[in-house]
């Protein structure tokens, strides 16, 4: 028998109380194995820290949310929100299960067209497409999502040149009840804004308003807020059919649906609180069906969701660097992985489980990452089982927004495998080199030398 690590005695504060449903102890779980491929194994293989997807996951949350829509209502498209992971192996998953593409600028647009996706089924939002992007998507065909007058008139004089009318959509933002407002992108509703919009487009002759979009925010916890706005959509989509004469063929709600992460300053754990994506589909289902359009003219039902589909498949798996006591007696870890490759520690306490054994000590700590910089916190305070120098961690549900929005501060971007629905592991992005990160660097001539 291995003699047992001293750890030394520490007084504790008991709390009382404060539990969520399943008791104080949720986080004192080892977590092992992912998807059954032994957590120590991928350290092993691939390096700590590494990123771990599981495609079963992502294909299971994919048609549970598919389910929930099409059960309520006949006619559903989702599209893959390329900046909430745009790793070509996870757009492909989604896009091998019937999802199109939304992209938001022209480098997702080109990812998505080189992924295999057809121009008709390429989304393109977002505030920012350049003459050039607006070309190619009207060759191509794409939905072009309007965000503000200056590029309908753009696209109205780019329509004079172009061989194919533009099919267009106009963003519209809202009051849907959730304060604040997001009123920056698209069209306003209350006062006007949106009909001027559309009834430009109409009157131009020169676009083909084919449908109306939303996307009223992200995490959003309120279904009812998604019943608010898919009946002032309605409500346009009506008028436009009936004023204008211009039926619309869909109305494309967006994403923002949360994921089971427990926001910071959260009283409850994000899994007790977080609506279910069937209560989002109720809403916006039972609200478009109401409206009145006929049954053999309702719209189709567009949903670009992301977090909600990707969130939960995503792992990120780390080792422990080093601990010690801070000058007020508080014990802290340092992990290998920082703020730089997990953003949403920012917003989110990530749930974390040590991936061995442990001993019944536990402690209240704060998690460091290795950064030289002060913020580098990913949980301020967790109570956890001692964990040493060596010991390997698993961070949950960091699968959207983490391995888009990460950067190499400090340290580089770590690996990346996805574990396939037979249990093999796949390295789908590379952990970055030095070469890499120097390849667009250009050294002026006059500063290539120097003596010290
Ligand atoms: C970011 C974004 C989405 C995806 O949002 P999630 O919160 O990840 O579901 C969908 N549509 C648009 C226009 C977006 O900007």
């Amino acid at each position: 028998m291995s003699k047992l690590k001293y750890e030394s005695p520490v007084i504790k504060k008991m709390n009382a109380g404060l539990m969520n449903k399943f008791g104080t102890r949720t986080e004192y779980q080892p977590l092992k194995h992912i998807d059954g491929v032994a957590v120590k194994d991928m350290i092993a293989k691939y390096g700590s820290p590494l990123f771990v997807l599981s495609e079963r996951k992502m294909r299971n949350n994919y048609q549970a949310a598919l389910r929930a829509f099409k059960t309520r209502y006949p006619k559903v498209q989702f599209a893959w929100s390329y900046k909430t992971h745009y790793n070509n192996a996870v757009c492909n998953v989604y896009h091998q299960e019937g999802s199109w593409a939304e992209v938001v600028s022209g480098f997702e647009y080109q990812k998505a067209l080189k992924n295999g996706v057809p121009g008709n089924k390429i989304i393109f939002n977002g505030p920012d497409k350049s003459i050039d992007e607006l070309n190619e998507a009207i060759k191509n065909d794409s939905l072009i999502h309007i965000d503000h007058f200056d590029e309908l008139y753009t696209l109205i004089e780019l329509s004079e040149k172009a061989v194919k009318k533009p099919r267009v959509a106009i963003r519209v933002n809202m009051d849907t009840g959730i304060y604040p407002l997001w009123d920056r992108f698209g069209f306003n509703y209350e006062n006007g804004t949106a009909w001027n919009a559309i009834t430009k487009i109409v009157a131009s002759g020169k676009l083909n308003l084919v449908g109306l979009h939303c996307h009223i925010g992200t995490y959003m916890l309120a279904p009812w807020a998604y019943a608010t706005a898919a009946s002032k959509l309605c409500d346009l989509a009506w008028h436009a059919k009936n004023q204008l004469n211009n039926p619309v063929q869909y109305i494309d709600l967006g994403g923002g649906f949360p994921s089971a992460n427990t926001l910071k300053g959260a009283y409850l754990p994000g899994s007790d609180t977080v609506p279910h994506i069937e209560e989002f589909a109720e809403a916006i289902a039972s609200t478009i069906i109401a409206y009145g359009f006929k049954p053999d003219e309702l719209p189709l039902l567009i949903l670009e969701s992301g977090r909600a589909l990707i969130d939960d498949a995503g792992y990120l798996l780390g080792t422990i660097l080093a601990n010690k006591r801070l000058s007020d007696g508080r014990r802290a870890t340092i992990l290998d992985f920082g703020v730089n490759m997990l953003f949403t520690s920012f917003w989110y306490d990530h749930k974390i489980s040590p991936a061995q054994d442990f001993t019944h000590h536990s402690e209240d700590q704060v998690l460091y990452g290795p950064l030289c910089m002060n913020i580098d916190v990913i949980r301020e305070s967790v109570n956890l089982p001692l964990l040493n120098k060596g010991d390997q961690v698993v961070v949950h549900k960091v699968g959207a927004y983490n391995m888009t929005q990460w950067m190499q501060f400090i340290a580089m971007r770590p690996n990346v495998i996805m574990i396939d629905m037979k249990g093999e592991t796949h390295l789908i992005r590379q952990k970055e080199t030095l070469q890499y990160l120097e390849m667009p660097e250009e050294m002026p001539l006059h500063l290539k030398e120097f003596k010290l």
